[in-house]
């Protein structure tokens, strides 16, 4: 098969996606007050309402609304204030009323957009772009406009469980089991237009989508677990011809690079199946990450099929100003707007002002470290944020919130950075024991003696010393063989047992070699 960037030479891809959210923030189901909760003991969050016995009647949850409007407002969207809920009508195992609470024509948010930011080399792919407005000449970053249909609300299904096969598939399973728990859960679904067109600017649309939410704190956003899930749906269509091709739909990509890579191999299996001279289903594929290949599922169903009704049991909604207003003075700093401060107020380079403003706790973690604190501060606080917070976290699976490490001793130990009074290789071992013991950082570079050492007199004699013993090694340095200064760095900084300033033993190093 051909590879993705010689497809994208002679065939445009036009992708869309669905993106399904379960409100996991909430503390009750979207139309019974059955706690929310993943991982409970199975069938233990049932009640009348969401398994749908007989005479039991839906409450909307108003918490549920307001999340679905923050979710509209945060990403540009119109809020509709009549509209109203929907029957899906069909079957299914978990799904115990054999109908979906959905939206009809008019859901809750029309007519939004996201702008995602395309660099590195993934901009190399927007000489297959058109319309893109183009951010730096020289690096080919630029920007994609992506427009959002809709974002409406649904209630989730239950989950089966298969047994005795492999990888909890159905098939090769000897029987399967029904969890009720996740049943009515409240789901915002949001659709986007046909207007991504690489696998790359669906997966920066998906990441920033979830960082969007996040913010807003409507959901957990879990992949792995479920409450983040996104369709791709992809077609081909000739360079310069503006119909669109029949495309497929990927369903519930679970990771984003799953997202990405499923997307790149159905653009060059399409490709081909089109080469060959074939035409495309229009079906919905499962893509197998390990066996890295795509293979169908079922025709689609058309809109028809599923009997879409107003719901008779729930009243049509008639939002008011004042609820909208609320909702809005609700919204917090979004990603973009974060981004921006970061680079006005603290100077940070755009690309690590991204990253701190991409992550809600480490974004938090920042503006708390630097609150009342130099602005001189910010660039050695945000490189440790990222670096060497996020290794450490990384390294002992934790989260921000579960280590020790407070935001003032992390601004203390940026300042002691920044006044050489330790080195990087020490700030790193300092902050793995303050994330440990919430100490404060001078407390324990006293307690385990690590200051650096800057006394010019002390470095100047280590440095004669470690030059005295190394003759032929000196001579070689100034016979032109300068790699050697690493060497003798790395003497004189042995001799002060790691604790001497690499700036002072280089400078003085250097006076006696060269002077
Ligand atoms: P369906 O009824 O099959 O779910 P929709 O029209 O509701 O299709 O669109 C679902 C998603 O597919 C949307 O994100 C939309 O942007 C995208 N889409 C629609 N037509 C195409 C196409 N020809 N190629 C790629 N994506 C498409
Ligand atoms: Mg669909
Ligand atoms: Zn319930």
């Amino acid at each position: 098969m051909k590879d993705l960037l010689s497809v994208l030479r002679d065939w445009e891809a036009v992708i869309g996606l669905e993106v399904h959210t379960e409100l996991t923030t909430l503390n009750s189901k979207m139309f019974c007050s059955c706690p929310v909760e993943f991982g409970a003991a199975p069938n233990t969050h049932v009640c009348p309402v969401c398994l749908g016995l007989p005479g039991a009647l839906p409450v909307p949850n108003k918490a549920a609304i307001e999340s679905i409007v923050l979710a509209g407002l945060a990403t540009n969207c119109d809020i509709e204030k009549q509209t109203m809920f929907y029957r899906k009508n069909y079957f299914y195992p978990d799904m115990s009323r054999n109908l979906q609470v959905t939206q009809g024509p008019v859901a809750f948010c029309m007519r939004g957009h996201l702008d995602v930011e395309v660099s590195g080399i993934a901009a190399k792919e927007r000489q297959f772009y058109e319309g893109a407005t183009l951010l730096d000449e020289q690096t080919g970053a630029y920007v994609a406009h992506i427009n959002i249909t809709r974002i409406h609300m649904e209630e989730d299904a239950g989950k089966l469980i298969h047994v005795g096969g492999t990888d909890g598939r159905i098939s090769g399973a000897s029987y399967s089991l029904v969890d009720y728990n996740r049943i009515g859960t409240p789901l915002i679904e949001l659709v986007t237009e046909p207007d991504l067109r690489t696998p790359e600017e669906a997966r920066l649309f998906l990441q920033k989508l979830r960082q969007t939410y996040l913010t807003l704190g409507i959901s957990d956003c879990s992949m792995e677990e479920g409450s983040l899930r996104c369709d791709g749906n992809v077609s081909l269509r000739p360079r310069g011809v503006k119909e669109f091709g029949t495309k497929t739909e990927l369903k519930n990509m679970n990771s984003f690079k799953n997202l990405h890579d499923g997307l790149a191999y159905e653009i060059c299996r399409q490709a081909e199946v089109l080469e060959s001279g074939g035409t495309v289903r229009q079906e919905t594929r499962h893509w197998e990450p390990a066996e890295k290949r795509t293979f169908s599922m079922r025709v689609k169903e058309t809109a028809d099929d599923y009997r879409y009704f107003p719901d008779p049991d729930l009243a049509p909604f008639d939002l008011s100003d004042e609820f909208i207003q609320q909702v809005r003075a609700r919204l917090p700093e979004l990603p973009d707007a974060k981004k921006r401060r970061f680079i006005d107020a603290f100077g940070l380079a755009p690309d690590v002002a991204g990253s701190l403003a991409g992550d809600v706790a480490m974004a938090a973690f920042f503006d708390a470290a630097m609150s009342e604190r130099p602005v001189l501060l910010a660039k050695p606080v945000a490189n440790l944020l990222l670096n060497e917070v996020a290794a450490y976290l990384n390294a002992s699976d934790v989260s921000l919130a579960e280590v020790r490490l407070t935001p003032l001793g992390l601004s203390e130990l940026a300042g002691l950075l920044l006044e050489e009074y330790i080195s990087s290789k020490q700030a790193k071992q300092v902050l793995t024991l303050m994330a440990e013991s919430g100490e404060a950082p001078l407390q324990i570079i006293e307690k385990h003696g690590m200051k650096q050492v800057s006394d010019t007199g002390a470095i100047d004699a280590l440095v004669a010393e470690i030059l005295a013993a190394n003759p032929d090694k000196v001579v070689e340095y100034q016979g032109g063989k300068t790699g050697l200064i690493g060497f003798f760095v790395g003497q004189v900084m042995q001799a002060t047992k790691g604790q001497g300033n690499p700036k002072l033993i280089n400078e003085l190093l250097h006076k006696h070699l060269d002077g």
